[in-house]
């Protein structure tokens, strides 16, 4: 199979163009095709010459990925079950409220973590997403808020399949792409990287900044709990993600979110709480509070509405946001921690009704 063109990056595409006797000005419009276009089809790059378009179809392809099949929630969720070139799949969400349209979208096939409650776990980890994998998605879905609902995509959440901090080159390589103004043009800002915790990493997108938020599934401040549900705690504990997260917040200044589920009779006792709090003493943050959405293990309950008040009241008194955090889409699987690859539980849409882009 040959390359993809867009795993070149700019270097590498100026040193081809100018190998074949172009000047280097062409990279950039082949780039502004690419990426900002998201053209697949050489021949439709109408400012290249002719004999150029064909020696780079000679050496090249372009492999977008595919929506295959689209599902939407009654609450007005979508979620996509996206082809990769080898014919993997994974999924991406799109959510809509009324202030904002958010993408949800993956970085790995599967995911190597083993945290307990999510349903991503189950499936093995079976590869890292390309830079072009993952931005495609983000393209599908900001034709899908145009196409459905009319709107412009405002949000991007790296909150799919995988872990977006073990696919760190293809994830911020994606990033760029995102919001450079040759790409999709996006601020950095409308972008949330989420994170089970691995703290040499987050350091080292502390160092990088991008310019995006941080969110960090926490789900418990104490060692031998989190350890418990999540395996990746035994090797990034809490002093070491502690640690790492003053790191981020001296270098970029920007208030990192937790991601917490209240679980019954695992992280809802009175000393839970105290744990957490005196974290966010330690660090800016910010807490959401989610629904748990049960993937079938009854080791796995959402603890009563008082206990999860309980914890609101207990952080708003040191002055961290807390908000409980509805579950979207969860009728059709696609709500945190369901993504799963189990896409026959709502009627697809029918393929009529697709724009002709997807
Ligand atoms: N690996 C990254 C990206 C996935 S984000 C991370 O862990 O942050 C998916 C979010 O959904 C994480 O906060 C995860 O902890 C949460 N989640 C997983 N399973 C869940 C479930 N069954 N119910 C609610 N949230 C869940």
């Amino acid at each position: 199979m040959k390359p993809d063109l867009r795993s070149l990056s700019h270097e590498k595409l100026v040193q081809y163009i100018t190998s074949l006797g172009e000047k280097p000005f062409r990279a950039k419009q082949i780039e502004t095709w690419l990426w900002q276009k998201s053209c697949t089809d050489f021949d439709q790059m109408s400012d290249l010459p002719k004999s150029l378009r064909e020696r780079i179809a000679a050496d090249f392809q372009i492999h977008p990925v595919k929506v295959d099949q689209i599902q939407r929630s009654a609450d007005g969720t979508i979620k996509n079950a996206v082809r990769l070139r080898d014919g993997m799949v994974v999924e991406s969400v799109l959510i809509p409220t009324e202030k904002r349209i958010t993408a949800c979208i993956s970085s790995q096939v599967g995911c190597s973590l083993d945290c307990r409650f999510c349903a991503t776990a189950r499936l093995k980890r079976m590869r890292n997403l390309d830079a072009q994998e993952i931005y495609d998605q983000v393209v599908a879905i900001r034709e899908q808020a145009e196409y459905y609902y009319g709107r412009k995509l405002t949000n991007i959440v790296y909150m799919g399949m995988g872990e977006p901090l073990l696919n760190y080159a293809n994830v911020m390589r994606s990033i760029e792409k995102i919001t450079s103004p040759s790409g999709l043009g996006m601020s950095a800002k409308r972008i949330t990287l989420s994170t089970v915790g691995i703290a040499k990493m987050i350091k080292t997108l502390a160092d990088d900044n991008p310019g995006v938020k941080l969110a960090v599934s926490l789900h418990s401040a104490i060692d031998e709990v989190r350890s418990r549900i999540m395996p990746i705690n035994q090797t990034n504990n809490i002093a070491t993600l502690t640690e790492a997260l003053e790191y981020w917040y001296t270098r970029t200044r920007s208030r990192i979110t937790f991601e917490y589920v209240v679980w019954k009779g695992i992280n809802d006792r009175d000393e839970d709480i105290s744990a957490l709090v005196k974290l966010c003493k330690r660090i800016p943050t910010k807490v959401n509070l989610i629904e748990y959405n049960s993937i079938g293990d009854p080791n796995f309950e959402q603890a009563d509405p008082e206990r999860i008040e309980a914890y609101k009241h207990a952080l708003e008194r040191i002055g961290v946001v807390a908000k409980i955090r509805r579950s979207r889409g969860k009728d059709i699987d696609a709500a945190c921690g369901q993504l799963a690859n189990k896409n026959d539980v709502a009627p697809e849409i029918p393929k009529k009704e697709l724009p002709k882009t997807l």
